[in-house]
């Protein structure tokens, strides 16, 4: 950085301009504006600088430049079309500690002034250091066109409010969201449409609400089998406005990459380092976190409500008072089904679907009877470990051994593999291609055409992946 912009409060303060014609002029104006006292020394005076010395306005010296015309100036710009008169006025300026402005001659300066965008009380100012001042008003054009006509307005009514607001949010985080919020809401909508008292009684109204001690929430977020294109709108909203996410381990990380930027990530998978992070555990850091005010993403694989035990945590949440959004999510039988071209249903072939976990105790009280019946899928989730178990069970409530069954790992993801095979076979299948969690069971005659499209695309050399 070469030069280091600052803005100067020059109200009382003496400022000198060296030269009296139209450049000079416009930088009179310019020290007016900011409040200067001004002296003019020039030979000869511009008509509408008369005007200014005759109202009083400038002080002004028809005489050649000497350095004693700057005794007790702050500032000065040279403004003659006389290069050595110019320097003079440089090498006067520096020998007394007075920063020098030589219009158009940044070298001969010790400062430059800016283009500028005034929407005062908010100041843009624009500068290349010198090296291009086409680029400057470009950028200036620019910014004229981004900026609101009003926006000094909405300076103006935040400058009054800054007190209030204090008083009201000391807490600088929520003070930083409330005016956040302010500036690209309501409130500046009307400030820009010209009706600040409105904008202000809705200000008054708002900083009210903002006030009250902040509610925790959580949102319960389904996030669905994988690839991040399966969110819904909803759940990209909430995870954009969430302060914590706390997240499981079938979560992608292509899905963690659409949480906000300054979210507090914070991962409660089933092993995390060599502690077992407990349902309990999980409830009391939910609990934790909403009480501190915070806005909270629950985020789990799938659907939250599909062998997920969010009821289990929207039961704690509801007995300490917490609101909850629960956000669904495309459970893995729906992404597995849609990505591996398996329709669950199908006339003749299947007239119902049930998903349903064999695992832990409840696996043996499970109906395996009308599990085995012909005519429908049954999609087994967190099954690849009980393999030998499902199948054996299936076979002996009796299922045919020619029965379709697919293996659907990791599905939606890049890395998806479908293995196909019959309850005959598939055991030894998963063994020797090594299948592995997470992965679903598909069993039924929809599974059936994983094995003919596995067939088609060996003969046509290309993958299912
Ligand atoms: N709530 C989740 C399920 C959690 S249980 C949902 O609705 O999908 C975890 C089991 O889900 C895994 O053991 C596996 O069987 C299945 N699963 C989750 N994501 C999967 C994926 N991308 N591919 C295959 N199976 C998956």
């Amino acid at each position: 950085m070469d030069y280091l912009p600052v803005f100067l409060d020059l109200r009382e303060r003496l400022t000198v301009v060296v030269g009296g014609g139209a450049v000079a002029l416009r930088k009179v104006e310019l020290l007016l504006r900011a409040g200067a006292r001004v002296r003019v020394v020039a030979l000869e005076l511009h008509p509408e600088l008369t005007l200014y010395r005759d109202a009083g306005r400038i002080e002004v010296r028809i005489l050649a430049f000497e350095s004693s015309h700057l005794d007790g100036a702050a500032l000065v710009i040279a403004a003659t079309d006389q290069t050595d008169v110019n320097h003079a006025v440089a090498a006067a300026g520096r020998v007394r500690g007075i920063f020098v402005n030589v219009v158009d001659d940044g070298t001969a300066s010790s400062c430059i002034m800016p283009a500028i965008v005034d929407r005062s009380p908010l100041i843009v100012a624009v500068g290349s250091s010198g090296q291009s001042p086409t680029l400057v008003r470009r950028v200036r054009t620019q910014l004229e066109a981004l900026l609101p006509s009003r926006l000094g307005d909405l300076a103006r009514l935040a400058g009054r409010a800054r007190a209030r607001v204090q008083r009201a949010l000391p807490d600088i985080e929520r003070r930083r969201r409330f005016w956040d919020r302010l500036f690209a809401g309501s409130i500046a909508s009307k400030v820009y449409a010209g009706d600040e008292a409105g904008a202000e009684a809705l200000l008054d109204a708002q900083l009210a609400t903002a006030a009250a001690p902040p509610r925790g929430e959580v949102y319960l977020i389904g996030a669905g089998p994988g690839d991040p294109d399966l969110l819904t709108l909803r759940a990209l909203q909430l995870l954009q406005q969430s302060d914590v996410v706390l997240y499981d381990r079938l979560v992608s990380e292509a899905v963690l990459d659409r949480v906000r930027r300054d979210a507090e990530c914070v991962y409660v998978g089933k092993e995390s380092g060599r502690h077992r992070v407990t349902q309990q555990r999980i409830h009391a850091l939910l609990l934790e976190y909403a009480a501190r005010g915070l806005r909270v993403a629950r985020l789990k694989g799938g659907d939250p409500f599909i062998f997920g035990r969010g009821g289990e945590e929207i039961d704690a949440l509801a007995a300490a008072g917490i609101p909850v959004i629960v956000v669904p999510g495309i459970t893995a039988a729906l992404g597995a089904a849609a990505s591996a071209g398996l329709p669950l249903t199908q006339r003749g072939l299947a007239q119902s679907v049930t998903f349903v976990t064999a695992q832990g105790e409840g696996a043996e009280q499970l109906d395996w009877r009308s599990l085995a019946a012909p005519g429908q899928t049954v999609v087994f989730y967190m099954g690849i470990s009980q393999l030998p178990r499902i199948v054996g069970h299936l076979l002996a409530h009796g299922a045919p051994g020619s029965r379709p069954v697919a293996i659907i790992e990791r599905a939606t993801l890049p890395e998806q593999r479908v293995l196909a095979g019959t309850l005959h076979d598939i055991i030894e299948r998963a063994r020797a291609e090594g299948a592995a969690a997470p992965a679903l069971l598909m069993v039924g005659e929809v599974a059936g055409r994983a094995a003919s499209a596995a067939a088609q695309s060996a003969s046509t050399g290309t993958s299912n992946a």
